[in-house]
Formats: structure tokens, C-alpha cells, sequence
């Protein structure tokens, strides 16, 4: 067996990988080596998740935020973006034409929105899940462990919260105000509640090392984590890292495809942003260890308003041309699009 294949079957196997090993992964450059990475990932993938790509569609419904993360567009001192908050009858319209295209997981994001009221959503869940049949996702952010609660009561089954780096030095360089153990212990109750938890990172923030990424990689395989974003980080021109470099791609298909060697059946979305660089990089990602697409429900007025990044992808597609979109990506590479709730492949979940 050749040495890379050696180092794969040892990243492979490990309970826990070495650091060293991850890292040394990250910096191949070769076309060959590549090829084999992807292709020892693609593998897991289908040995492990099958060769469904399941769907995760998201509406972002509030762009209101209270935080000042030096990464993104949605920052509270960005005073250029026209804020929005979309009613709850026409979140629930978007929710019911979401359902009409098939899609069976809603995944409703946005800001860390103060205006946003526990009890609020708390309803709109429980309208949710009262008339379809279908999972709900959160993603706003930090919140107390109270109103996790009142959503997991209500009939929320999932929540999306990124570490955004795993590193506290680095996470807090970019987060003022923000406390890294804070959004550790988020997670903890998170899970603890019985939500299946997604967690994830930016790839290419600056000061971030190979190494920061490698214990990122450790991170995701020791949370054990239902579901992980991996994408590059893109400069927002109203952010603090205005004219910084964006993430290299290589270097995201290199993480994804070694999140899947180390993490085996966790749920690897291609990311939007992976689809938002010079090019759509998404079907890439597909190809090196991801199952999910998050295709985009957010009613159209808003959709440019929830800027978190340039350039988002599918931001003028008229809604619902998604459906078309993703099962043509499918059929190029050889898989199908699952219309499935598609809960965690971790089992806990089952009963
Ligand atoms: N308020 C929610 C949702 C944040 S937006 C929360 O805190 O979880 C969703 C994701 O967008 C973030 O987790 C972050 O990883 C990503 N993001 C933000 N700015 C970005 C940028 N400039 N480039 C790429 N991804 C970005």
C-alpha cells in the first residue's frame, strides 16, 4: 500500500486521529494524492450514508442581529443592509410551498435576532408540525437554555450552531463580546435536550492555521455531531475583514473529505458558500464526502437582504427552481436526490 494509503486507513481507524497526521493531509497538493483522498472519501460516504443526497431547505427569516463577528455581512455595525422580519403568516406560507416542492426538512435561520421571542417561535413550530409532516431546524444563534426548551417542546428536532473555529484564541479574535465556553455549553444543552445537532466551521478565516483546522476535524469526531457545515470563509466588504482573502477551495474539499473519513455517517452539507466562489464548487464537495444540499426557500424580496457573504448563490432564482436544479447536479455524478426527512444516520433518534 502506498504511504497516503497507509496515512488514510490510519486516520481511518483511529478512535481519535492524530493531529499530525490530519495536518499533513490538509497540506497535499499533488493532483494524484487528491484524487485518492476524494475517492478513499467518496467511499465512506457511500459505505456509510448511501447514495442519497438529502435536503435541508432553509428560510432566512430575520437578517436583524445583534453580534459583531468580524466575518459577517449580517454584523450590527453593517448600517448599509436594510434589515428585515418576515411575518409569521408569510413564514408560513414559505414553509407550505417549501412542503409542495416534496422537501421534508425545514431549516428556519437567522440573525441573533433580540427581537426574536422564545414564545413566538415556540408557535410557529407547533403550526409547523401540527400540519406537516416534516422536521424542523433551528439556527439562531446562541440562546438561554430556557428557550431551547420551549422550541423543543414545541416539536423542534434539530439545531444548527457552527463553532465557527474550534480554536478559543482564534474564535475570540473575531467574536468581541462573545464567550467561546458560552457556545461550547450551548451545544451541551443542545444536545442534552435531544435535538439532533449540527456544528460546523469557516475554512480560510485569517490566522487560521492547518493545525486549527485539524483540531476542528478532532472537534466534529469527539461532539460527535449529527450534521457538519464546512465552507470557505468569503470577505463581505461590510465587514471588519473587508479585502481579506477568501477561503481556498482545495483546502475546503481537503476537510470535507476528511471530516467524512473521521466522522463516517455524520451529514456533510455542500455548502451555499461552497457554491458561491468564482465558480459552484458544490457538486466537488458531493464528490469528496457530502450528502446534503440546503436549497434556498427564502420568499424572494429577502433573499439579497440576507447577506451574510457576496455573491450568494441563487439569490435571483425565481423560488422552487431548485428542485430542477438539484436533481440534474444528481444525475451527473451518479446519485439521486432523497426527499426524505432524513434524520441523523446516528440512530439515536429513531424512537
Ligand atoms: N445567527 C446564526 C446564523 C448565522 S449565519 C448563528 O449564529 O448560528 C449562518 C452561518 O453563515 C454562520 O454559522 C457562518 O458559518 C456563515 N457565515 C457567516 N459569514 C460568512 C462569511 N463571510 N463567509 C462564509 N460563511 C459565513
Amino acid at each position: 500500500m502506498s504511504k497516503l494509503g497507509k496515512l488514510l486507513k490510519r486516520i481511518y481507524c483511529a478512535v481519535l486521529p492524530k493531529s499530525e497526521d490530519l495536518e499533513e493531509v490538509l497540506s497535499l497538493n499533488a493532483k494524484a494524492d487528491l484524487a485518492k483522498l476524494f475517492f478513499f472519501a467518496d467511499k465512506t460516504r457511500e459505505k456509510f450514508c448511501g447514495n442519497g443526497i438529502v435536503l435541508r431547505g432553509i428560510i432566512e427569516f430575520s437578517n436583524f442581529c445583534q453580534r459583531d463577528c468580524f466575518y459577517c455581512g449580517l454584523n450590527k455595525n453593517n448600517r448599509k443592509l436594510q434589515r428585515y422580519r418576515i411575518s409569521k403568516l408569510k413564514l408560513f406560507n414559505a414553509v407550505k410551498y417549501l412542503v409542495s416542492c416534496g422537501i421534508q426538512t425545514v431549516v428556519l435561520q437567522s440573525g441573533e435576532d433580540l427581537a426574536l421571542d422564545a414564545a413566538w417561535l415556540g408557535d410557529l413550530i407547533k403550526e409547523i408540525k401540527s400540519n406537516f409532516n416534516i422536521a424542523v431546524t433551528l439556527c439562531v444563534g446562541e440562546r438561554k437554555a430556557r428557550d431551547y426548551k420551549i422550541w423543543r417542546l414545541a416539536g423542534a428536532d434539530r439545531y444548527l450552531l457552527k463553532i465557527e473555529t474550534s480554536d478559543e484564541k482564534l474564535y475570540s479574535s473575531m467574536h468581541p463580546r462573545m464567550d467561546f465556553k458560552n457556545r461550547l455549553n450551548c451545544l451541551r444543552v443542545l444536545k442534552e435536550l435531544g435535538y439532533q445537532v449540527g456544528s460546523g466551521n469557516l475554512i480560510g478565516l485569517p490566522g487560521q492555521t492547518l493545525k486549527n483546522i485539524a483540531q476542528d476535524i478532532i472537534f466534529f469526531k469527539r461532539n460527535d455531531f449529527d450534521m457538519i457545515g464546512i465552507g470557505p470563509f468569503i470577505a463581505h466588504k461590510h465587514s471588519q475583514f473587508a479585502g481579506k482573502e477568501n477561503g481556498d477551495v482545495g483546502l475546503v474539499l481537503k476537510t470535507i473529505a476528511l471530516t467524512r473519513i473521521v466522522t463516517k455517517n455524520a451529514h456533510l452539507p455542500a455548502t451555499t458558500a461552497l457554491g458561491s466562489l468564482d465558480r459552484d464548487y458544490r457538486l466537488e464537495g458531493l464528490k469528496c464526502g457530502a450528502n446534503v444540499l440546503m436549497p434556498n426557500f427564502t420568499p424572494q424580496a429577502y433573499r439579497k437582504l440576507y447577506e451574510i457573504y457576496p455573491q450568494k448563490r441563487c439569490v435571483n432564482e425565481p423560488v422552487g427552481a431548485c428542485n430542477f436544479c438539484m436533481d440534474k447536479m444528481a444525475k451527473k455524478i451518479g446519485r439521486f436526490i432523497d426527499y426524505s426527512k432524513a434524520d441523523s444516520f446516528k440512530g439515536r433518534f429513531l424512537i
